[in-house]
């Protein structure tokens, strides 16, 4: 008999992908937790029954979600990132050589220690303890809350507004992560499906924009995630990512994300401006 593992994805729509192996399933303090081998996707994390990340589309997330914000920072020193417990958006950060010092929160210890494990890859920078990179088990809204004017770059590489992760996308939340950032530091959050969840978005963009001067979204594709239309949210003291010209070459090779990405993500069907903006 065939074997699935299937996300909901709202009340009316599922998705599911047929599984060859379940290599873990269990529970942490926090959340359910299964890896599965699937046919499709390859190695897959699933939380709460939300599929997170896979060895066949990961890249097109960690690259989306750490070198659009790096290369808008003309020189990001210091980089903390709020969840990411599977260590992809890490791996990307560290190899930018600007960068000195990269300190990781994510809440579940057992998910790093699962990353470890099934997703050599995808966990790479934690697995050969790469020299920039600390990583605390913790609440990252703590974590934002006792910073001060200290990052360059946040990236907050969260699961989804519910469980361990719905107080990650509070107005008190960006609050602390605008205190937490150096004077022209910026922020990135994945904000999800500007096609599935456009109440989430608005509320995001209304509690950013009211604390942030320069607030921009940006999209990409997920295939894994909710409509494969996926988008981040900027929040940024100074640089602007619609102002952006390169400011230093890339030295490491990427599958996704290049230059002319960097301009054109920020470039927005008219159905996500009228959502941003209004009529
Ligand atoms: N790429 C993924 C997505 O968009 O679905 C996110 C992946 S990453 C695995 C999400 C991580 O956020 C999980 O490891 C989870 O433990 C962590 N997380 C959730 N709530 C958190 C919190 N309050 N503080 C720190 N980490 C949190």
């Amino acid at each position: 008999m065939k074997q699935y593992v299937t996300e909901h994805q709202s009340p009316y729509l599922d998705l599911s992908a047929e599984v060859s192996e379940v290599l873990y399933k269990g529970k942490s303090e926090f959340q359910d937790i299964e890896v599965v081998e699937s046919k499709e996707f390859g190695r897959m994390l699933v939380l709460d029954g939300v599929f997170q990340t896979s060895i066949k589309d990961e890249f097109m997330y960690h690259e989306m979600i750490a070198h659009i914000p790096l290369f808008l920072h003309p020189n990001p020193k210091n980089v903390l990132i709020i969840g990411g417990g599977d260590g992809g958006a890490a791996r990307e950060v560290v190899r930018h050589p600007e960068v000195e010092k990269v300190t990781m929160v994510d809440i579940d210890g057992k998910v790093i220690e699962l990353s470890k494990k099934y997703f050599p890859e995808i966990a790479k920078a934690m697995l050969e303890n790469n020299p920039k990179l600390t990583v605390k088990v913790g609440d990252g809204i703590g974590f934002m809350a006792q910073a001060e004017a200290y990052y360059d770059v946040i990236i907050v590489d969260c699961s989804d507004p519910i469980g361990p992760g719905e107080g990650l996308f509070t107005y008190e939340f960006y609050k602390n992560t605008y205190k937490a950032l150096k004077p022209d530091g910026l922020f990135v959050q994945q904000t999800e499906s500007p096609f599935m969840h456009q109440p989430l978005i608005q509320k995001i963009w209304k509690s950013v924009s009211e604390i942030f001067p320069i607030t921009r979204l940006y999209t990409t594709f997920i295939p894994l995630y909710p409509s494969g239309m996926h988008c981040f949210t900027i929040g940024s003291k100074k640089y602007d990512p619609l102002t952006w010209k390169p400011n230093r070459a890339q030295t490491f090779k990427t599958r996704y994300y290049n230059e002319g990405i960097q301009r054109s993500a920020f470039v927005l069907p008219n159905f996500v401006k009228e959502l941003l903006y209004g009529e």
